[in-house]
């Protein structure tokens, strides 16, 4: 601890070091550092680490966009699909008046 109050923050030559990032081994000031998952991390090494973290998770994530995409447009086509079945029958079997006798979706 002796040590850190000679130290100087390495974005900030100026201010003194209140913490030490356990990934690069560097000082830096309060500002310098955030808390994440109970570690203290500098900038740099945060966003290294969640650099990490989003390429994971966009891995995962185009999968399940993927997923998403088909099952929507799917949907998509079946609702059009329905959608164009009603309204294809459902001038004609107003024309005929057959629409209240057997019903349209029949
Ligand atoms: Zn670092
Ligand atoms: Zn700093």
């Amino acid at each position: 601890m002796e040590d850190l109050l000679h130290q100087r923050c390495f974005n900030h030559l100026l201010r003194e070091a209140v913490a030490r990032c356990p990934q690069c081994q560097r000082y830096f000031c309060r500002e310098c550092v955030t808390e994440h998952e109970d570690k203290v991390l500098c900038a740099a090494c945060l966003r290294a680490d969640a650099d990490t973290d989003r390429s994971d998770r966009s891995q995962l994530g185009g999968l399940v966009q993927m997923v998403h995409f088909l099952l929507g447009a799917t949907l998509l086509w079946v609702f059009f699909y329905y959608l164009g079945q009603i309204l294809l029958s459902l001038p004609s079997a107003f024309h005929e008046g057959t629409i209240w006798e057997k019903g349209w979706w029949n």
